[in-house]
């Protein structure tokens, strides 16, 4: 009889949404006439700018035509979209990133799943709880539930930022700004992140999926803005929430050509190379049409599109933290990241407040202890539903009396 991988047995049931869903469903059918807000959806909710449409309409068009149309691409992604990958994001803002350090892909959760397909079975692995699940969850399925995972726990004491480890680590995944936290990492923090993976040779994996949320010029939007990250880290990128792709599908990762990891023996060996060889065996490349359409959000009208959707969103995260802060309440995020992460008053657990928050506002978020045991008595709303909804959202918050 054949045999499973019994490391997907270790892995917690994901009953987070599941359960957020059954117990609105309830409310909803207990209360027919519950006008309910969600500020609780990951997703984005405005439409594909019209940059984006363009292009797809032009590139559908093109693959109509015997002339024009294409098969397989290159595994890597286009070199018109890698190009326009290097030159906006990492070259026009100083930083040395070649279009052939560029993997195109069809989402940053595959990336980070994947990636450990080219690391090694015996590597210590740190994960912050709270946590983006995809993380813990595909690095239980590779190595199961060993002493080889250790947990960084952030709280209110450290700012919902990690600290250095003090123990043998290899690899980290950091994500900033963070999801489910909104907090960023400031230069000075990350850097000492940059510097500790270089002096132990560890690997930094790091998710900038909400980069762009980023206004302060302070906080760096890329970790290869830090020296030597280059040789340290591999980073992730989507075209998901700054330009609404949840539906589309694009992403990139970065490994840069400096970026080495060693055999048992000791030999280094280029994680570029394992990278490309992976995705050249196990990925037949992103739709043509998407990566022509992920093309257009570097134009100059596309980039103008995306800082306006950006915009509307952190708008609403403004709206959402104005409104929890007048009413006294602790919290962090909103400023540069889609995320408001809020202790919940009175001391509530997270699915107490998640309760009593459906039911006395007809408000959903999502309860903070879903992302790790360190989330408890935590709570994330988000800045993606509508103007009109949230600032209603906010509105039922403030007068509540709970
Ligand atoms: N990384 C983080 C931190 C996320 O929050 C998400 C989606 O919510 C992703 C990656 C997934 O992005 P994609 O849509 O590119 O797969």
């Amino acid at each position: 009889m054949f045999q499973i991988n019994e490391n997907y047995l270790q892995l917690g049931e994901s009953y987070l949404f599941s359960t957020i869903a059954r117990k609105v469903d309830q409310f909803s059918a207990a209360h027919p006439g519950a006008d309910i807000i969600r500020l609780g959806i990951g997703d984005v909710t405005l439409p594909l700018s019209p940059a984006v449409i363009e292009a797809l309409h032009r590139s559908v068009d093109e693959m109509g035509v015997k002339e024009s149309f294409r098969g397989y691409g290159p595994e890597q992604g286009y070199l018109f979209l890698r190009e326009a990958i290097a030159g906006t994001d990492f070259q026009k803002r100083g930083i040395d990133i070649a279009p052939d350090e560029i993997f195109v892909s069809d989402g940053s959760k595959s990336d980070t799943g994947n990636i450990g397909d080219i690391l090694g079975e015996g590597n210590v692995v740190a994960i912050t709880d709270p946590v983006y699940p995809v993380y813990l969850d595909t690095t239980l399925m590779r190595i199961g539930k060993t002493n080889k995972i250790r947990l960084l726990r952030c709280s209110d004491e450290n700012g919902f930022l990690p600290e250095i480890p003090d123990e043998r680590v290899d690899i980290v995944y950091l994500c900033y700004p963070n999801n489910p936290t909104g907090t960023v990492m400031t230069r000075e923090e990350l850097k000492k992140w940059v510097m500790w993976a270089l002096e132990q040779k560890s690997l930094i994996l790091f998710d900038a999926a909400y980069e762009a949320f980023i206004s302060d010029e302070t906080i760096p939007r890329s970790i290869y803005e830090i020296d030597g990250a280059n040789r340290c880290a591999i980073e992730f990128r989507s075209f998901s929430k700054n330009a609404g792709f949840t539906g589309l599908r694009c992403s990139y990762t970065v490994v840069p050509q400096e970026l080495k990891g060693t055999t048992a023996n000791g030999k280094e060996v280029s994680l570029h190379h394992l990278w490309n060889r992976r995705q050249s065996t196990k990925f037949n490349g992103t739709a043509y049409i998407v990566q022509r359409a992920a093309e257009a959000v570097y134009s100059p009208q596309g980039q103008q599109e995306m800082r306006e959707m950006v915009g509307y969103y952190m708008h609403n995260a403004q709206l959402i933290r104005d409104g929890l802060i007048e009413k006294g309440w602790t919290l962090f995020g909103g400023e540069n990241a889609p995320y408001i992460w809020l202790k919940c008053p009175g001391d509530m657990d997270s699915w107490t407040f998640f309760d009593r928050l459906l039911a006395e506002c007809h408000v959903v978020g999502t309860p903070g202890v879903g992302f790790g045991s360190a989330g408890e008595g935590y709570f994330r709303l988000t800045a993606f539903n509508s103007y009109e909804k949230t600032v209603e959202a906010i509105e039922r918050i403030k007068k509540w009396e709970y």
